[in-house]
């Protein structure tokens, strides 16, 4: 399945279980213009790669372990420029058929839950992706001049919440 080399291409679907029952070992990069989850979360990403190790545990649990290295760009949230960020993650799974089976799983493993019997392998890794973006990120330096463009941003966000806020403040009125 994989010799082993970084410069492989992760396959997009697999079947997890299989590869548990066989111990297979996947190290590769992802196709990166194939991550329509991370795009539509304005997240660019440059380059990713993954080593997984799928296998049996102790309690027969099917489970994936690995990590994920990714550099990717998100938005500033000051400058709303782009802002490098490298991530390195560690990626304990287990691989469930049910939302149910998943409330089972010991601490040591978040759910993976695949509801067939291939899965998208990269939809799983968008979502680890997510889960390990920081809340929000700003530059580690000062973004400054641009901080007007921000400012006028959120003139305009408050302009656009205003007519919410007058309902509001009338709903409260007519509660008193
Ligand atoms: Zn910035």
């Amino acid at each position: 399945m994989s010799d082993g080399t970084s410069k492989n291409i992760l396959p997009r679907v697999i079947d997890p279980r299989r590869f548990c029952q066989q111990g297979v070992v996947l190290r590769g990069s992802v196709v990166v213009d194939e991550l329509p989850r991370l795009t539509e979360n304005n997240v660019v990403v440059d380059w990713m790669s993954a080593d997984l190790a799928f296998a049996l545990d102790e309690q027969r649990e099917r489970v994936v372990k690995g990590s994920l290295a990714a550099d990717v760009q998100v938005q500033c949230q000051r400058c709303l420029e782009a802002m490098p960020l490298v991530l390195d993650c560690k990626i304990s799974l287990a691989v469930v058929w049910d939302e149910e089976s998943s409330r089972k799983l010991a601490e040591a493993y978040d759910p993976w839950i695949v509801t067939t019997e291939d899965a998208d392998l990269y939809a799983m890794l968008e979502e680890e992706v997510l889960l390990n973006l920081p809340f929000v990120a700003y530059h580690d330096f000062p973004c400054g001049p641009a901080l007007v463009e921000q400012d006028i941003e959120q003139d305009k966000q408050s302009e656009k919440t205003n007519p919410f806020q007058m309902l509001q403040q009338l709903k409260d009125k007519m509660k008193q």
